[in-house]
């Protein structure tokens, strides 16, 4: 068979080679050890836990060492591409602190290694096709789907491996005159790889993240473009990855049982194989049970539920590294308040068989990094997101922003800094007695004389000033418990009980529940002075009448 004649037959407009390519696209002047990385997502508008740890991975990887970190669209399935799908991604990895050096941007493209997006490549996969089926690699097979399906329930009825091999790879050795008579009568064909491979073959192979593994030879003729001219993702992944200059490919494991075709694959390309890291499944625990996470039933599996829930992007950015590497923990320990960009980030503490998420570290994380903030910085991060997700919300923190600092700045500062706030959707609920529109007063069942309320809460009153110190203050609420028979010293009273109607903590209770609405708040004293004077004698009036 005259293979070159083939390939003009099938490519008659393609006048590009590879060698043309190769210089188009030289090989990257960057310091040794620096690694070429990319994220290559389709643009469907649905990102996910698996896709950023990925993008994570990828990004560590290549500015730990130097490298390149870049974006490339897998668009060559139109009917997955969603409108916006492409800024979407970038706003999202964004929003986790990753940005790109290189690749596809919202309206185009940044880099010398583009196109990005699969979609502009075609002339660049039919110049490396037209090669292949020039030597021999690669041949078009016109089999209809009902032929297809026949070899399939054939297979299937005698247990058979699936697949277009051996004599089932009915073009494979197709005679010429055969295949031009197909493309005269104008046949759609696919276009096939040549596979020498055979499942007796065996080999080990060493992959980043996983270490050393077994692998078996394809023996599959594989699509490599589809009828409409279009790759399949293993030949794009081949030649994109080779063009790119890329160095280490990250992706999920369920790519790893297509690993040994893409072997072949930059074989018979004449490519140097790129460093591969298989990603382990992100897993959760449900009733005691690990299982991997899933789209139907974790919110926490789309990517953009954290900025919704409003964690700080450096809290994810934090919690991903921890489940990335099982070694960041202890790191985190030494080195408190280290930049994330200090720590060694490594392949070799990459979980093999599944990194388990959990939802209460995320949230003790937060609540960590929380705490350490500013008053100003909490303010600023919370406004961010309430501008975004609840603009009653923003609009109130933005009409007073002395009052929304005074209430982040209780219990912060110290050495113990209270870590009450585990992400900015919180805030409201946790700060929402603070607005008189928001306040509502929770109903609880006190188990106290209602004239014993009424009148511990107006002799509060009557001798109540904004002006006092917390300790003044504190003096009157216990001289309050006196007056209605109340213990005003706890020692006393958990001493002898049943000898008063109850303690000055349950004064402060009432107190608490007439002002806040709730039984539980901030340092009630505090709470108070940023209320001001009329707010806190006006609520505790409407507890009085109330009753
Ligand atoms: N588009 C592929 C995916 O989203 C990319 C896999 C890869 O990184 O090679 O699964």
């Amino acid at each position: 068979m005259d293979y070159n004649y083939l390939a003009q037959l099938l490519f008659p407009d393609i006048t590009t080679t590879p060698e043309d390519m190769e210089q188009r696209f030289p090989p990257r002047q960057l310091p040794e050890g620096a690694k070429v990385t990319r994220f290559a997502p389709s643009p469907t508008g649905f990102l996910h836990l698996g896709n950023l740890y990925g993008a994570f991975t990828d990004e560590r990887l290549a500015h730990t060492s130097g490298g390149v970190f870049f974006l490339r669209i897998e668009d060559t399935d139109a009917k997955r591409a969603v409108p916006g799908g492409v800024e979407l991604i970038i706003k999202t990895l964004a929003s986790f602190g990753l940005e790109f050096d290189e690749g596809a941007v919202i309206d185009g493209d940044k880099g010398a290694y583009g196109p990005y997006r699969q979609s502009e490549r075609a002339e660049i996969y039919h110049t490396y096709a037209k090669k292949l089926v020039s030597e021999g690699k690669a041949y078009p097979c016109f089999c209809t789907e009902e032929e297809l399906e026949a070899i399939r329930a054939k297979q299937e009825a005698e247990k058979l491996n699936l697949g277009y091999y051996g004599e089932f790879a009915i073009w494979r050795d197709a005679p010429i005159e055969k295949i031009e008579e197909k493309l005269k009568a104008g046949e759609q064909f696919v276009l096939r790889f040549r596979s020498e491979g055979s499942i007796e073959n065996h080999f080990k192979f060493n992959d980043q993240i996983k270490g050393d593994i077994n692998v078996t030879e394809n023996d599959i003729d594989h699509v490599i473009l589809k009828s409409d001219g279009i790759p399949t993702y293993h030949f794009a992944h081949a030649v994109d990855d080779h063009l790119m200059r890329t160095t280490h490919v990250v992706r999920d494991e369920s790519w790893l049982s297509t690993l040994p075709f893409h072997i072949q694959l930059f074989k018979a390309l004449g490519f140097k194989l790129p460093k591969y890291c298989h990603t382990a499944q992100v897993m959760k625990l449900d009733n005691g049970n690990k299982r991997k996470i899933s789209k139907r039933k974790d919110p926490e599996f789309a990517a953009t539920f954290y900025r919704e829930q409003g964690y700080p992007a450096a809290v994810t950015r934090e919690y991903l590294i921890t489940l990335l590497n099982s070694n960041f923990e202890e790191w985190r320990l030494a080195n408190q308040t280290a930049p994330i960009e200090d720590f060694k980030f490594t392949t070799k503490k990459m979980s093999v068989s599944g990194s388990l998420f959990d939802m209460d570290k995320l949230g003790d994380i937060s609540k960590n990094v929380i705490s350490r903030m500013s008053a100003d910085e909490v303010y600023d991060g919370v406004l961010e997101w309430a501008q975004q997700y609840d603009t009653d919300f923003a609009a109130k923190l933005a009409d007073n922003p002395d009052m929304a600092k005074a209430v982040f700045a209780i219990g912060r500062g110290g050495k113990k800094p209270r870590k009450d706030i585990a992400r900015w959707g919180e805030v409201k609920a946790y700060m929402s007695f603070f607005y008189d529109d928001y306040f509502t007063v929770d109903s609880v069942e006190l188990n106290f004389d209602k004239a014993d309320i009424k009148a511990a809460l107006s002799g509060f009153l009557a001798t109540y000033s904004p002006t006092d110190d917390s300790a003044v203050w504190f003096d009157k609420v216990k001289a309050v418990a006196d007056g209605v028979g109340f213990a005003s010293d706890m020692k006393a009273y958990k001493a002898n009980p049943s000898a008063f109607k109850g303690s000055v903590a349950d004064i402060s209770g009432f107190i608490r529940l007439a002002v806040t609405g709730r039984q539980n708040s901030p340092d009630l004293y505090t709470v108070m002075q940023i209320l001001g004077e009329e707010r806190v004698r006006a609520r505790i009036n409407n507890m009085i009448n109330s009753l």
